[in-house]
């Protein structure tokens, strides 16, 4: 079958949340045509005015062609619902926009079509709407003239597209534009909202502008939104030329922090990335789900570090996407970086850490070993070779392999075909070192092999090599400093028994000393260290003044404080007492923003602290942006006043403030206002897409965890409906389950049992595996307080 184009009339019925549509289709096929359609009323289909027998099968329209050549016509009606995919309502302030989500596979919700990525195809879009509505597509429109008290828009035809990427948004936007080159550059927003994109369009320009030098290929279209959508799943949707945002990952003002800012900049970067890689050059199916993901995410980083210098972005990576894709990756049920996927239900669960953060990182180990140019041109090649169509992760690594001139395939292949990543344990003998590598895993180990590139540092000298046997041991002489993994460039965790002592004699880039406490939390989780072993390496980070170890060691002790709260509360104060101390006088926006993280986590574990910070919520809105957070969260816990902080929540105008207020509003000690607080997702007063912005924000809260659990179990089919379709929920109990979970794993493993969560399979699995591993951890943790015998 081929489809060479797409002709939709689509008549909307913006006030009644309906449509009628009217699709020509120029195909060939051999047999009947098949179609994905899903809620769709078909009326009638015909070609050259003959009308065609059809019949709906599953989520297939199938049309009595035979071998068929020529223009279908399918004429039908469709209903826009309140949902977060398809084409969908998305209200606000008692009235709403109309705008799609079409990325896996929910362009068929809105027409036929084959809902293939590589089906690529032109596609026209003609519009029939109020008058006094704007509408947003892929394309400019080409004409607007009036018709009775409606208007007509016809958008220009696209280049051939994947069905995924379509856009249509209706309702009342605002924009602010600004050209480079031949292309205009627009941010949309529902009315009153505009000025807050400025920082986002000044990023798209030079994010843009970085592309077309790194990729050597023009913008391809005549102009691309980014448009702010009210009720958003994702953070962003890479639709070509007409990416939809989540308003909080699109819009800043003077009272947003710095963790806002750089959240704005990243989706900002990353989707503009997809538009060559994604959107020009796309997959062939979801199986290669991560070139896209991976890539996007890598360059969003290079195009951060290039525009904003002083945020020192690659550590914002590793922070992010190294270590989110490690833990994941560290468990059994995981999945390689390229998965074979069929149904819709299964594809948006890989929309994870692993098809983001390993692919990216995996990319990363590969540029820093053949080097950035041969990795850029090999790039610029497989764009350029593909360029409106096509293709597979193999063509990928072809144009790798031939830019750097030397093999490549086999030792990506073991990368992306396989699961899990390794250990690498460091010995010396007699001027030998010798390396043993095993599969690493959060509940022990597990024999396996990778050809690992290595950059190591050895005695102040930089030297590479690819180790790809179980045991290698290597002549070096006399070793006064030694680090592998040298800036933390590759997929693999390093263990050194009894040298470290010789590690820390060694050059550490901020990189390096993330990567040794990075991993030691690791193999304490894993049993290879013992919890007095590990304190020790956390206090040699107490006075540690570098933005990405310190904010480490934060996370750390805030995610141990969540599992095991007695032995942690006194650790944890004294590192954050210290580091805000140390804080005090620095300006940067990284500083900040640390402060703004240590504050809030303090107030958590910290009476006293709490109790200084709640008398400026008296003046909350003149509180400096980054101790928003805290001081809310302060008051939260003193006072537990419900009554207040609803109020404010009501009077919240930004989303970025209405979502600092719920985090906030699940730290209550009282686990009755919780309840209060997670029952304003159910009466609607929270925005769907927030729902899961709360669990996880519970989740810090120990107070909050009993509550939360019972919660979720009462609710857990609301919030499945609420995220059908998008993978959300498989991620939030992937988070969910562990921490909610301790103390009481059989009757977690019970419930999800008894009750099969459809849509976030992977995410049970991966959630209970985890929570054995917390669970156990706790315990031993707890013993080793006990004194020996
Ligand atoms: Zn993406």
């Amino acid at each position: 079958m081929n489809i060479e184009g797409y002709d939709l009339f689509l008549d909307l019925d913006f006030k009644n949340l309906k449509f009628l549509g009217t699709l020509k289709i120029e195909i060939e096929s051999e047999n009947d045509v098949a179609l994905n359609s899903i809620g769709l009323n078909i009326l009638k289909v015909s070609s050259g005015g003959k009308s065609r027998h059809y019949e709906q099968r599953g989520e297939d329209l199938v049309i009595k062609t035979g071998s068929f050549k020529g223009t279908l016509k399918i004429e039908y009606t469709g209903t826009i619902p309140d949902t977060l995919t398809g084409i969908y309502r998305a209200p606000y302030d008692n009235t709403h926009v109309v705008t799609t989500q079409f990325e896996a596979a929910n362009a068929r919700k809105m027409l036929p079509c084959v809902d293939n990525p590589s089906y690529k195809a032109e596609f026209r879009l003609t519009l029939r709407i109020d008058k006094d509505l704007d509408a947003i597509s892929n394309m400019p429109a080409e004409s607007i003239r009036l018709d009775g008290d409606k208007k007509i828009v016809v958008f220009q035809k696209t280049p051939k597209m994947s069905t995924y990427l379509i856009y249509l948004g209706v309702g009342k936007f605002e924009e602010i534009k600004v050209k480079l080159g031949k292309t205009d550059i627009v941010v949309a927003t529902i009315p009153g909202r505009i000025k807050k994109g400025k920082f986002a369009l000044e990023v798209a320009k030079k994010s843009i502008n970085f592309y077309q030098s790194y990729f050597g290929i023009l913008y391809m279209l005549p102009k691309v939104h980014l448009v702010a959508v009210p009720e958003f799943a994702a953070g962003g949707m890479e639709n070509w030329g007409a990416i939809a945002f989540r308003e909080t990952a699109l819009l800043i003002d003077e009272k947003s922090d710095v963790k806002a800012k750089k959240r704005v900049a990243e989706v900002v970067a990353h989707e503009l990335a997809h538009m060559w890689f994604g959107d020009f050059v796309t997959m062939k199916w979801w199986n290669d789900l991560w070139l896209n993901e991976s890539f996007a995410t890598l360059m969003a980083f290079k195009v951060l570090d290039a525009i904003r210098p002083e945020w020192a972005s690659w550590q914002d990576f590793l922070r992010k996407d190294t270590a989110g894709a490690m833990s994941r990756d560290g468990i059994r049920s995981t999945h390689p970086i390229e998965v074979s996927v069929k149904s819709p239900d299964q594809i948006e669960q890989i929309f994870d850490d692993i098809s983001y953060g390993k692919g990216a990182s995996v990319l990363r180990m590969i540029e820093a070993y053949i080097g950035s140019e041969d990795f850029r041109k090999g790039i610029e090649n497989f764009l350029n070779t593909h360029r409106f169509s096509n293709a597979e992760g193999k063509d990928f690594w072809d144009a790798l392999e031939n830019a750097h001139g030397k093999k490549l395939k086999t030792i990506a292949d073991e990368w992306i075909k396989k699961p899990g990543y390794p250990v690498i344990t460091v010995a010396l003998n007699k001027g030998r070192l010798s390396l043993k590598q095993e599969r690493f895993l959060l509940s022990g180990k597990a024999e396996d092999i990778w050809p690992i590139p290595i950059v190591m540092k050895l005695n102040g000298e930089s030297r590479k090599i690819i180790f790809n046997k179980k045991e290698e041991s290597i002549n070096v002489g006399k070793i006064w400093a030694l680090k592998l993994n040298a800036d933390q460039t590759g997929f693999y965790r390093v263990y050194y028994p009894r040298l470290y002592d010789l590690v820390w004699k060694s050059n550490l880039s901020v990189f390096d000393r993330w990567g040794i406490i990075y991993d030691a939390l690791a193999f304490l989780v894993a049993g290879k260290i013992t919890f007095a072993e590990y304190s020790d390496l956390v206090k040699r980070y107490y006075r540690e003044q570098n933005y990405l170890p310190a904010l480490e060691v934060s996370d750390q002790l805030g995610f141990l404080h969540t599992i095991i709260p007695s032995k942690i509360t006194e650790i944890s104060k004294e590192f954050h007492r210290l580091q805000l101390k140390m804080l005090e006088d620095r300006t940067d926006e990284n500083s900040s923003m640390l402060r703004s993280i240590f504050a809030n986590r303090l107030v958590i574990i910290d009476e006293r602290y709490a109790k200084e910070l709640t008398v400026r919520f008296r003046d909350y809105d003149r509180v400096e942006p980054d101790m928003k957070d805290a001081v809310a969260t302060a008051y939260a816990r003193t006072y537990n006043d419900f009554e207040m902080m609803v109020k404010r929540y009501r009077e919240c105008v930004s989303d970025e403030e209405r979502v600092r207020l719920l985090g906030a509003m699940v730290s209550f000690k009282d686990e009755s206002l919780i309840a209060l607080s997670l029952g304003l997702t159910l009466s609607g007063e929270v925005k769907r897409q927030d729902t899961g912005t709360m669990i996880f924000a519970a989740l810090r809260n120990p107070e909050a965890r009993s509550l939360t659990w019972t919660w979720l179990k009462v609710n857990i089919e609301f919030v499945r409906k609420l995220f059908e379709g998008t993978g959300t929920l498989s991620r939030i109990l992937l988070s969910a389950i562990p921490i909610l979970g301790i103390g009481k794993v059989k009757e977690i493993e019970e419930f999800f049992e008894k009750n099969k969560v459809i849509g976030a399979e992977s995410g049970v699995e991966a959630g209970l595996e985890k929570l054995k591993i917390y669970d156990n951890l706790t315990r031993k943790i707890r013993q080793s307080s006990q004194p020996k015998p």
